[in-house]
């Protein structure tokens, strides 16, 4: 609750006076007044940069979700001094892993860089020598291919491919133990489309520990539910991958890549600050990684509050536009990826003759702008990524275009 009203005042805005000065009296270098005139600056407006109220979806082309005043607490204060790089990640790591039930943890800059240092790790092992050779791994001694389902193919494996290896797609349990011979690396698993493929996480694991082949499963979007933090450690993964910048709103270029402690030390010798590797461009700094590890521990101790949140932004959309003539409204939550209560708004066209897509685009064109998905005569939202208060101006809208009819 205190949470939330915190964040209500951050969307007022006038914020600068009070949470800055006392920020700067704790050793900023900056002289108050500077520091107060940088935080009235409204860089989005001054730049010309159209900013919306996020309704549709954790995407990275629309700057993720929004970090809570803990992260930004957390970024702040920590921006202020210095410390070793790997001795922060040691010990933040320590503190995920223990949250998440797994020997180790590490923070990278996002699912896609958890994936790809995975898969360094997996094919270097201890060796930095090694690690420094990727991704040429031809006459390196190292192995050279990921197994991976054909429904599991979501673009993201690039993020292995980045490492030199070669994808072998297999659709049955007998093209999967065909598949695994003395060059494969690794068994990969994109759990958001665990539907999409014959074999799931069990039969998976199973086949891969009877042959020895290392795990890896990417769970980018896929908390909450909050059991999804710990589930796939629990369930045997050596290696799991998860967004910190999704519903877990910590900083949006962050993620954490966990599992067994050897491979994760192996994934990190060819991780930032180390220069001649793979990963040095995943860079992450102190304040991203401080800032991960709060959001991922508010997440852990606020989830449950946070759904009955969700639903009620949903219920107050929901009531707003439901008495429309013909309207039909419907709460789903994904099985799988970005589990939250959804909304979908549905029409008689003969009623309303708007089509989804005219509606979205009178939204994205209102002030403030409104994003939000758009089907033939529907559309829906989400809420758990919009500043708290917000569901308020997008109910009034939608219901404002709806009644144009
Ligand atoms: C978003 C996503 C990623 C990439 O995550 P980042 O944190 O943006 O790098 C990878 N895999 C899946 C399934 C995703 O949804």
């Amino acid at each position: 609750m205190k949470r939330r009203d915190l964040l209500k005042g951050l969307t007022v805005l006038p914020l600068a006076g009070g949470i800055l000065s006392g920020q700067s009296a704790s050793g900023s270098i900056l002289p108050t007044g500077a520091t107060a005139t940088a935080a009235k600056r409204d860089l989005f407006k001054e730049l010309g940069v159209r900013t919306f109220i996020n309704a549709r979806a954790t995407l990275t082309m629309m700057t993720g979700s929004l970090m809570q005043d803990e992260v930004l607490e957390a970024i702040k204060n920590s921006s202020r001094r210095y410390c070793m790089l790997d001795e922060l990640q040691d010990k933040v790591g320590a503190k995920i892993a223990e949250l998440c039930h797994a020997e180790a943890a590490t923070v990278t800059s996002g699912a896609f860089s958890a994936i790809m240092l995975g898969t360094a790790g997996v094919l270097s092992g201890l060796d930095s020598k090694k690690a420094a050779m990727i991704p040429h791994l031809e006459g390196s001694g190292m192995k050279t291919e990921v197994i991976l389902q054909k429904g599991h193919n979501i673009g993201y494996y690039q993020a292995m491919k980045n490492c030199g290896v070669t994808m072998v797609w297999v659709e049955t349990r007998e093209e999967l133990e065909r598949a695994i011979n003395d060059k494969t690396a690794m068994m990969a698993f994109m759990n958001c489309n665990t539907n999409a493929g014959q074999i799931k996480h069990q039969e998976w694991l199973e086949v891969a520990k009877r042959r020895n082949i290392p795990t890896l499963i990417d769970i980018a979007a896929d908390v909450p539910p909050i059991e999804n933090f710990w589930k796939f450690n629990d369930m045997g993964f050596d290696l799991v991958c998860l967004s910190g910048g999704k519903a877990i709103r910590g900083p949006q270029s962050s993620g954490v890549l966990m599992g067994k402690k050897d491979l994760i030390a192996a994934a990190r010798l060819s991780a930032s600050p180390r220069g001649s590797t793979i990963g040095r461009g995943h860079k992450v700094n102190k304040e991203e990684i401080l800032g991960l590890y709060v959001a991922i521990e508010n997440f852990i101790n606020t989830g449950e509050q946070e759904w009955n949140f969700w639903m009620k932004q949903i219920a107050h959309i929901e009531n707003a536009v439901k008495n429309i003539k013909s309207v039909k409204t419907r709460v789903f939550v994904p099985e799988l990826a970005n589990s939250t209560p959804n909304l979908e708004i549905s029409w008689d066209p003969a009623v309303i003759p708007f089509s989804g897509k005219q509606i979205q685009e009178r939204l994205s064109q209102g002030e403030p702008g409104i994003e939000l998905n758009a089907g033939k005569n529907n559309i829906s939202l989400v809420t758990f990524i919009m500043v708290p208060g917000e569901e308020k101006i997008v109910a009034s809208r939608i219901k404002e275009e709806l009644s144009k009819a």
